[in-house]
């Protein structure tokens, strides 16, 4: 084993795990650092505190004497806790998360101090704009972006700052960030949904969507993972040979939590139930060092900034446990690659899970709108939801015949499935008193029942029905939840405006009753939203074959994936429901695609400096130990050596082959970038790095892979996969 290997190994073996133990209850320690209902109630005056509950609940302006009010309770408490500074925390499209911090601290004269914090400072600031991706709308209409205060989002500590979560937003009013649209499309599907609850319970007055992440990731060694320059540069590992040992045994999965892992993480669970995060699950998952994280669902931009926050925390956690965590969708060829489930419900007021079946028929018929609705919701726009999760790094798992397909489909079990043939056979136009009966005794009637014993769960799913709520399986785990999670509220909210629209129709042009036309309304979504069920294997190629037939959108790369997110129906659909303008949908889109040559980029720079700078010498010094051993087998042996040298010499040849493959796919690479950073169309330039650069990848990669077999292990440079991912 090289020097460089043997003392990053030996490193490992020097961490001792550290426990970071709270000596108290978890339910205890929750919350402690997040300015929430109770220590608002504590901090605040009744008036500021009311101002404060209205703007969360009812999205009323906070006035902005009261603001001074609130941000000199925010700051007293945050004093009273050791923190010094405050920061405006966001979320640009960098994908990442952003602060500038600003003390509190301000001189009075006469060598004087104080600590300040205004309520100008807490609603609004303008920081230096000008490096985040804004895809031109700054530059079109030269204006500077600024960040303001989003109530529904509680303000935190962390460490020795107070974080307030912002909106990003350009001075004419575009969004240059996540969370901004994201909260224009809860709105959007709040008030769609409230709509068509009041058929049903008249009380309701607030819909809230609701997200439970489930975050998947690996867990190396800093230093062994330092040592790699691919992971330290593109998160994931570009070349190295499989071990001889992966995950076949699946003896991971579900398998005891190594000692290390375990302390990493009871010392990062405590850091979240500080920041209020309510992580609740952990476990293996199927690669070595694999690993999942999942919290109890909460309201859908509240947990999304939770996750933002998390991937935060799991990192600087991971530099005391000298781990580093890897988010990547595919960090390792071979093995299981990485998601981000994000379980997505819709939830009332009044306590009521609109995706969970419920105990009376009439409530069963609630569910079922907005579950039929939901997957006509999906059918109509697989592409755009297709579209939310694609980036360069999950490409490697949609499509990949490994994680969900890149084919969007939806999962609901053999027993709805029942539900929906059944319903789809009922009488156009007014039910008879009977059928009615029937229906709602013994098909509505039955759901929670059949769903009781509704265990099957199909895992190749990327959109399943999981008895309460859908499961959107396909997201990638370094994703921002905000991305899919704007589509989807967004269009489902689309959906049920139109419902409303078509059974309001039926019941005053037709004169039917209303549970006649909501019967009658989903009878016909559930005949044309039919393409979209699939209950079958969604890796095999049979599916592929059958989604073409049926007209659904297989998108496997990303700049392919994300032209829906530019087509009519997309711009004027954000457009309709307020949730992006043309010019933002226009501008993420160009972000978006710059985005994804930039990392092909990076990675085929990577890949060339390592294959020519590590592979190339490494293996020309083997070889050149070889050709010593064969000069000296000739000089002792004479003529008869070449019977004694023949692995050598094999060897010798089989290098020079392997060099001459790296060399000559490196230059082609080298080409292959170098004309598509000459195409000035984003898009162009976008396919020609996936279609040109992208597949020499994979040749170069196979020469490099190959020399790792046939080097001395004692020459080989970089961390071995089976050091990567069996170092525990
Ligand atoms: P699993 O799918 O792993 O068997 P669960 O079904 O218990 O586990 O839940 C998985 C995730 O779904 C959890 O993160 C949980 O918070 C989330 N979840 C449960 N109910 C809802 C809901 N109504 N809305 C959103 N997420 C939910
Ligand atoms: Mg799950």
């Amino acid at each position: 084993m090289s020097t460089l290997r043997f003392h990053a190994l030996k490193d490992v073996f020097n961490h001792k795990p550290l426990y970071i133990e709270a000596h108290k209850r978890r339910s205890e320690i929750f919350g402690t650092n997040v300015f929430n209902e109770a220590t608002m109630r504590q901090y605040l005056t009744k008036e500021a505190f009311d101002s404060v509950s209205d703007a969360v609940q009812k999205g009323t302006k906070i006035d902005r004497v009261v603001a001074d009010h609130i941000s000199t309770g925010m700051k007293e408490w945050a004093i009273s806790k050791g923190v010094t500074h405050y920061t405006h925390w966001f979320q640009p499209l960098t994908g990442a998360t952003a602060e500038k911090h600003d003390a509190f601290f301000e001189t009075i004269g006469n060598g004087l101090a104080i600590e300040k914090f205004g309520g100008g400072q807490l609603v609004q600031q303008e920081p230096d704009a000008s490096s985040f991706p804004s895809g031109g709308i700054r530059n079109t209409f030269e204006a500077r972006g600024y960040t303001a205060w989003d109530p529904t989002s509680p303000a935190f500590i962390y460490g020795t700052t107070l974080c307030i979560p912002t909106v990003f937003v350009s001075y004419t009013g575009e969004a240059l960030d996540y969370k901004t649209p994201l909260l224009r499309a809860l709105q959007a599907v709040d008030s769609a949904a409230v709509a068509v609850c009041k058929y049903f319970d008249k009380n309701v007055k607030k819909v809230n969507a609701s997200l439970g992440w489930e975050q998947e990731y690996f867990l190396i060694d800093s230093g062994l993972a330092m040592s790699r320059p691919d992971i330290v540069l593109t998160g994931r590992t570009l070349l190295g040979h499989s071990p001889a040992k992966g995950q076949q045994l699946d003896d991971h999965y579900f398998g005891t939590i190594p000692n290390r892992a375990m302390a990493y993480m009871r010392d990062l669970e405590t850091e979240c139930m500080l920041l209020g995060i309510p992580v609740k699950t952990r476990h293996n998952e199927v690669a070595p060092n694999q690993f999942e994280l999942a919290p109890i669902y909460e309201e859908a931009n509240l947990a999304v900034d939770h996750n933002s926050l998390l991937m935060d925390v799991m990192d600087k956690v991971a530099e005391r446990h000298n781990f580093k965590v890897l988010f990547h969708e595919k960090p390792f060829a071979g093995v299981n690659g990485s998601g981000k489930h994000n379980n997505w419900s819709l939830g009332t007021n009044t306590g009521v899970n609109l995706l969970s079946p419920g105990k009376t028929p009439m409530s069963n018929l609630q569910f079922l709108t907005f579950f039929i609705n939901t997957i006509k919701a999906v059918c109509d726009h697989e592409e755009l939801l297709r579209a939310a999760i694609a980036s360069a790094s999950n490409d490697h798992r949609l499509g990949a015949n490994e994680a969900p397909p890149a084919i969007m489909s939806v999962f609901i079990g053999e027993q709805l499935t029942q539900v929906l043939n059944e319903l789809e056979n009922v009488t156009t136009g007014k039910l008879s008193p009977k059928e009615k009966t029937d229906l709602k005794l013994n098909v509505v009637g039955k759901i929670p029942d059949v769903l009781l014993d509704n265990t099957d769960r199909n895992r190749t799913s990327p959109f399943a029905f999981t008895g309460n709520k859908f499961e959107f399986r396909a997201v990638g785990s370094t994703a921002n939840c905000a991305n899919p999670m704007t589509v989807l509220n967004t269009i489902v909210a689309k959906q049920l405006m139109d419902f409303k629209v078509e059974v309001d129709k039926l019941i005053s042009k037709r004169d039917m009753k209303k549970d006649d036309a909501i019967f009658n309304v989903l009878r016909e979504y559930i005949k044309t939203s039919r393409s979209i069920l699939f209950e079958g294997n969604g890796y095999g190629e049979a599916w592929e074959k059958e989604a073409k037939k049926r007209g659904l959108s297989n998108n496997k790369t990303t700049p392919e994936a994300l032209k829906a997110k530019i087509s009519e129906q997309t711009i004027a659909l954000f457009d309709e429901l307020g949730v992006m303008n043309r010019i933002e949908s226009e501008a993420r889109y160009e972000i978006e695609m710059e985005e994804y040559a930039l990392r092909i980029q990076i990675e085929g720079r990577v890949l060339g400096d390592v294959a020519r700078n590590h592979v190339v010498p490494t293996a020309v010094r083997y070889q050149n130990i070889l050709i010593e051993n064969v000069k000296g087998l000739k000089e002792i042996y004479g003529t008869s050596y070449k019977g004694l040298a023949k692995e050598q010499l094999n060897l010798i040849e089989e290098i020079s082959g392997h060099i001459e493959g790296i060399n000559s796919n490196v230059t082609k690479m080298t080409e292959a970038r170098k004309s598509a950073n000459g195409i000035s169309s984003i898009e162009k330039k976008a396919d020609a790095y996936c279609n040109k650069v992208k597949p020499l990848f994979n040749d170069i990669r196979y020469h490099c892979d190959k020399l790792e077999l046939l080097v001395d292990d004692e020459l080989w440079p970089l961390t071995k996969y089976r050091e990567l991912l069996f170092t525990k």
